[in-house]
């Protein structure tokens, strides 16, 4: 029998054959695979979706696939923006889409497992029936799975709190690339050796599919207070928030926007050319506003001005907003958002030099970024960069300079090359900067046993 006669006689209803449906899953939202879609060529679809029902459905559709040596692509909802799912016409995606819905809930344990297909909200807003929360809110909550968040080692927006996925996983079932099934042990912590959930954090389809998650949760706060303060110079919003992280505060949401990111979002709200640096304050009942005037008086202290509560307001009510890169094609204008990370000391350096290196590409108009997560030790930089080739035939090339420019400078400085989104396609050649030679040779050992084949998502994460 042939490779989809044998998926679908595990599969039956679960393996997807329609052209429609097939191209509909064939890749991601990354800008670079949407050009020449843009310009109007056509997708390039896998032979089969494979859509199973549970872990064991999937595991069987696994071996099926190593035995016709049929290159297999996980996918979650397809909300990542690296080039992680991208379609060959020889490949298999197998979609978590049906593994969805909750398993179980304790509330007294804080613990909630739930199928990898999820969707984000859905897992959220399930848990605030039980007044309890995930407490990870990715500007994409609405487009992503569970299971890619914790494929990507995704941050949300209120991580300066409550952590990035990473802090929030429990456990794991996954389906390994040899077809068997992993579930890691449930304990709240263990020193039994490294920890094998970060194998899988971060590994992007490239050694097997997540198929549950359990989340650690929390119990849901009472509403915050909302606070915002803007500075003339951006290193003093830097050093601001710093300084609150110094003290021990852990305001959930902490943003500074540059002078043209400000101006973009909060001109009614401070002079021209001043950054905005927002904050909501969350926690037991009684800590909000002592966390808010606390941080209020450092920001006093750094040269920030109050602003209007209006500024906050605004944020959240348009937090998720975002205009589609075809919309932003088909008007000439090639786009993206590069996250990177580093030390407070070196982090007034990085801003600049990356958006000097991405203001030198050919046809870039506008180079800028905000701050959205903070540590003890640092914080990352979101830059979003906007060009307008002359011609379409530039925006590939366009999109790669800036890409290129943007991380030879972050590598320059010695800056953490990928935040939360992931590696992908785009950053791939970049690990050998990102880990080194000694941590490829770690990665490769790890996807050499787990996946002898190499069938598992070919082309991402490793060089
Ligand atoms: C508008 C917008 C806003 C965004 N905001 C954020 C943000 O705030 N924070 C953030 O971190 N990211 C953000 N992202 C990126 C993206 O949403 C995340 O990377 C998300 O975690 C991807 O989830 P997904 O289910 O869509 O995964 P997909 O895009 O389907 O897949 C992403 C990668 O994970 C792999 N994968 C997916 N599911 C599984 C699984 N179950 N097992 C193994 N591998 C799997 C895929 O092979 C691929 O390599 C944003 C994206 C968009 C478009």
């Amino acid at each position: 029998m042939g490779l989809t006669d044998d998926l679908a006689s595990v599969l039956g209803d679960g393996l997807l054959l329609d052209e429609a449906e097939r191209a509909e899953r064939a890749r991601d939202t990354w800008m670079r695979s949407q050009i020449p879609l843009s310009a109007g060529q056509a997708v390039v679809a896998p032979v089969a979706v494979c859509a199973p029902a549970d872990a064991v459905e999937l595991a069987e559709a696994v071996k099926i696939c190593i035995a016709h040596g049929a290159p297999m692509i996980p996918r979650g909802s397809g909300s990542g923006v690296v080039g992680g799912v991208l379609a060959s016409a020889d490949s298999v995606v197998l979609s978590t889409e049906r593994m969805s819905g909750l398993r179980s809930v304790s509330s007294s344990d804080l613990l909630a497992t739930v199928g990898a297909g999820t969707n984000g909200l859905a897992a959220e807003e399930r848990m605030q029936e039980d007044g309890l929360t995930i407490g990870h809110w990715p500007q994409s909550i609405e487009l992503s799975t569970v299971g890619g968040w914790v494929a990507t080692r995704a941050s949300g927006q209120y991580s300066t709190a409550y952590g990035n996925i990473e802090d929030v996983v429990y456990g794991l079932e996954a389906v390994l690339a040899d077809g068997s099934i992993y579930r890691t042990r449930e304990t709240p912590r263990a020193a039994a050796g490294p920890d094998l959930r970060h194998v899988l954090m971060g590994s992007e389809g490239t050694l097997g599919v997540v198929t549950e998650v359990t989340f650690s949760l929390r119990e849901q706060p009472e509403p915050g207070v909302r606070q915002a303060f803007h500075f003339a110079d951006f290193a003093d919003g830097i050093d601001s928030i710093r300084r609150v992280m110094r003290a021990g505060w852990r305001p959930p949401v902490v943003r500074l926007y540059d002078g043209r990111e400000s101006w973009r979002h909060f001109r009614d709200q401070m002079p021209k050319g001043d950054s905005m640096l927002i904050f909501l304050h969350e926690g037991p009942p009684g800590v909000a506003p002592v966390e808010a005037a606390a941080v209020a008086e450092i920001c006093a202290a750094t040269g920030g001005s109050a602003a209007p509560d209006e500024a906050v307001d605004g944020w959240f009510a348009h937090r998720n907003t975002v205009p589609s890169w075809d919309e932003l094609l088909k008007t000439g204008v090639v786009a993206d958002t590069i996250e990177i990370a580093t030390d407070w000391t070196r982090l007034p350096a990085l801003y600049t030099a990356v958006v000097d290196a991405l203001n030198g590409v050919p046809g870039v108009v506008a180079a800028s970024a905000h701050s959205s997560h903070a540590y003890r030790s640092g914080a990352n930089l979101y830059f979003t960069l906007a060009a307008t080739p002359s011609d379409p035939s530039e925006y590939a090339a366009t999109y790669d300079a800036c890409w290129a420019a943007a991380l030879q400078a972050a590598d320059g400085l010695g800056a953490g090359l990928a935040h939360h989104h992931g590696v992908g396609r785009v950053r791939r050649d970049w690990m050998r900067a990102e880990v080194g030679e000694g941590g490829l040779t770690m990665l490769r050992g790890i996807k050499g046993a787990l996946d002898p084949s190499g069938l598992f998502n070919p082309g991402v994460l490793i060089p």
